[in-house]
């Protein structure tokens, strides 16, 4: 099989010397021009219901955009499975995963493993998506599972304390019910969960995929069953992601990998500084010894992530001040661009999640960029001193 380098610089470009160009092509068409009311007509209908376009063209942006279409094939060549299907943003592929979960599954239930993304979280909550969700541990989806049982969700490392989640684990006891897996934090590079069991693997784009904070998406890998189920509600919901979106993620993808390993290096860097610093009482990134109690790094991760979880000594009022003092970091939610980040989860990313799953209010939550991990260092010393 074709490296992960390799792949991940020339996934989706096959057909370019053949077109005559060089870089990806932007189509910004909402419209097509239709051959015959017929050929159109049947194209349509191909597309409604989740299928590919026909001779009859691509008839409307909403149904197909080749741009869109070409990072989905890239995305699923790196996550190893047939098919990918992008959205506007992570939320909008998590609402379609569940909408057509409950269509082609036997109710209206979800089993969600904490922690979770807030957004998620908060999501499958609400009821806005009429499913009726049971949280629990990794080691209680067993128990948590009904004969209406339409999904099983997980993320690993988990948004925002980086527990790791044994994925074949999980997908052994969820038997023939779809285990959907978000991996954001993890990216293609450092894990593909389709490998270990899970039918459905999302990416928030927004984050590693682009890279640079400055497209938003989300995309599901999945077998092309799945894919067409997600694709027809796409089609009818109207969340496809923007073909300006596309292109954006699709170039990020070139450097994933290196800008994935280099964060990686860099935030082994801080977090091994970080462990016994004044004012620091914990520090979880998943390559310290006590954050991979099941040696889940090396078996299902190819490595532990750019990703930390640094609780400060002195609570929330500590926190805040450091999240203010800062002059390298940006404060500020979001994560896996080229920059560093710190946020606090339990006032912004995890606000909506109900208070006994709430991140601690000491808890920071840092996305390590491609700095030198000796500014970044130096940027935290400073902003912990003028916090304590
Ligand atoms: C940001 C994020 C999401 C949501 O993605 P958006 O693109 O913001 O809609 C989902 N899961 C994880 C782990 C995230 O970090």
């Amino acid at each position: 099989m074709t490296s992960l380098d390799t792949l991940a610089v020339h996934a989706g470009r096959a057909d370019l010397t053949a077109l005559g160009v060089h870089a990806l092509p932007l189509d910004l068409s909402t419209t097509n021009p239709l051959p015959s009311i017929d050929a159109g007509g049947l194209s349509y209908e191909s597309m409604a219901t989740g299928g590919h376009p026909t001779e009859g063209g691509l008839v409307y942006q909403r149904l197909w955009n080749p741009t869109v279409a070409r990072f989905e094939e890239a995305l699923a060549d790196l996550e190893h499975t047939d098919a990918s299907v992008a959205f506007s943003t992570g939320m909008a592929a998590v609402t379609a995963a569940v909408l057509a979960a409950t269509v082609e599954g036997r109710g209206r239930h979800v089993v969600a493993v904490r922690p979770l993304y807030g957004g998620t979280d908060h999501l499958l909550a609400s009821g806005l998506l009429g499913v009726e969700t049971t949280y629990c541990a990794p080691h209680e989806v067993e128990a948590a599972m009904r004969p209406d049982t339409c999904l099983v969700v997980l993320e690993t490392p988990g948004n925002p304390t980086l527990e790791l989640v044994d994925i074949a684990a999980v997908t052994a006891v969820a038997g023939d019910v779809p285990v959907l897996v978000d991996n954001t934090f993890a990216t293609p590079v450092l894990q593909n969960p389709a490998d270990h069991g899970a039918a459905l693997v999302l990416h928030s784009a927004t984050k590693y995929l682009g890279g640079h904070g400055d497209a938003m998406g989300g995309v599901i890998a999945c077998a092309e069953p799945w894919a067409q189920a997600l694709r027809r509600v796409r089609a009818v919901t109207g969340g496809l992601l923007h073909p300006m979106g596309a292109y954006l993620l699709h170039r990020g993808l070139a450097t994933l990998p290196m800008r994935v390993r280099a964060q990686q290096d860099g935030a082994g860097k801080v977090a091994a500084w970080l462990v016994g610093q004044p004012g620091v009482r914990e520090v979880r990134w998943p390559g310290l010894p006590d954050c991979d109690p099941h040696g889940l790094v090396g078996r299902q991760m190819r490595g532990p992530g750019a990703m930390i979880a640094v609780a400060v000594e002195g609570g929330y009022e500590a926190a805040s001040r450091v999240t203010e003092s800062v002059r390298l970091f940006t404060h500020a939610v979001s994560l896996g661009g080229v920059d560093s980040l710190v946020q606090h989860p339990a006032a912004l990313t995890h606000r909506p999640v109900a208070a006994e799953a709430k991140p601690h209010a000491d808890v920071l939550r840092l996305s390590i960029g491609l700095e030198d991990p000796e500014d970044l260092c130096a940027d935290l010393a400073q902003a912990l001193a003028a916090a304590h």
